[in-house]
């Protein structure tokens, strides 16, 4: 019988609609040569949602992510006034308690990085830290930000690193600013220690955020997994994804125990917001990350092949990579791959 996966597509403000209809348009070329299908739902979410619905992440939206499988998300632009509606991401990895946030940051062929061959993962705690949203004004001029650190959720972190390193080269950097942040990153730090003992072939680093950022420059080919808190590991994968070669091209995956999202890593750039300009293969990478999650490895695949033929080719160039093609000459050079 044929597999049918229910997809939550949610496009998002800015870039997000071009870069999810390219991604879509792909997803639905592998489909195409494939032995399952895909229902794609598409929901409301985002900053041009709040002045009809009140809110950036509406009931109904919610509903239809509760009867899918997997979710595509476009980025989405986040109000930064106070009291405004928090990020939509935010809000979906909390609801979902999609507590693992993992970003491949991979050299592509003909696409210039600060060195060759590179592969490692960033691995973010993504439900807690400072992105617990517990933040206030205590007095006009002063302001705390709660960084929630639970040892729960850094033993399920750094067990999901643990297991993935023990796949891959078994290296294993866990990157926190214990020296200064003794209570919160002494708790992740000891529960990375009790992780370990079930992964005795995996070799463990131990290093502060600001040498972690540093070494990155000097020596990314160090690193095989990094682990580490939320907004540490947002930071790192951004200069990640510069090093390896550019955000355009960076994926991320939410993963949960029953649920996963996918989405670029990049923002909403909504400076280039309908201008077909930006490069949409992070969403397309992100595109097959959600396959590999399915289940359809072969598929999965497939998609990051086109996508390295495409670049290795590199007749189709977008403006982050040099060149001057478009989001959709991009996406169908990747679709011709795909039919070929
Ligand atoms: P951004 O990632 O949107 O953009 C930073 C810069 O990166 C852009 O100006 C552009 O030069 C480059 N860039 C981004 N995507 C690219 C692409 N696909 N191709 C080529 N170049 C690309 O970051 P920002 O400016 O900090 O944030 C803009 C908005 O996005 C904010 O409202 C922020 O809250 C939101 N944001 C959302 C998410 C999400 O939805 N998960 C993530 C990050 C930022």
């Amino acid at each position: 019988m044929t597999k049918t996966y229910k997809i939550a597509a949610l496009k998002g403000d800015g870039i997000g609609p071009e870069v999810t209809e390219a991604t879509i348009k792909v997803l639905e070329a592998v489909e195409a040569k494939s032995t399952f299908k895909l229902n794609f739902l598409y929901g409301e979410a985002g900053l041009h949602c709040i002045a009809q619905y009140g809110t950036n992440l509406p009931k109904e939206t919610l509903e239809l992510i509760r009867q899918t499988d997997a979710c595509l998300k476009g980025p989405m632009t986040t109000p930064e006034e106070a009291g405004a509606p928090v990020s939509v991401a935010v809000t979906l990895r909390k609801i979902f308690n999609l507590y693992a946030n993992v970003r491949p940051c991979k050299t592509f062929p003909n696409v210039e990085a600060l060195k060759p061959n590179l592969d490692f993962v960033v691995v973010r705690e993504n439900t807690e830290g400072l992105y617990s949203g517990a933040e206030s004004l205590l007095a006009p001029g002063v302001g705390v930000a709660l960084r929630i650190i639970t040892h729960d959720a850094s033993l399920k972190i750094a067990d999901y690193a643990f297991k993935l390193a023990s796949q891959r080269r078994k290296h294993l950097t866990y990157v926190h600013k214990g020296n200064i942040l003794r209570i919160t990153d002494g708790i992740f730090k000891d529960a990375v220690k009790e992780a370990q003992k079930n992964y005795p072939d995996v070799t463990v680093d131990d290093m502060h955020v600001d040498a972690a950022t540093m070494q990155l420059i000097k020596k990314p080919e160090f690193y095989d997994v990094i682990v580490t808190t939320n907004l540490f590991g947002d930071i790192l994968s951004d200069e990640a994804a510069q090093v390896t070669g550019s955000l355009g091209l960076a994926a991320g995956a939410n993963i949960g125990e029953k649920y996963g999202m996918f989405e670029p890593v990049h923002g909403s750039a909504p400076k280039y917001t309908g201008m077909n300009r930006v490069n949409p293969i992070a969403t397309i990478m992100a595109g097959s990350m959600m396959l590999d999650y399915l289940g359809e490895k072969a598929a999965a695949a497939k998609i990051e092949n086109a996508v390295i033929a495409v670049l290795k080719e590199g007749k189709v160039r977008t403006a982050d990579l040099g060149g001057k093609d478009t989001t959709s000459a991009m996406a169908d050079a990747i679709v011709a791959k795909l039919k070929a």
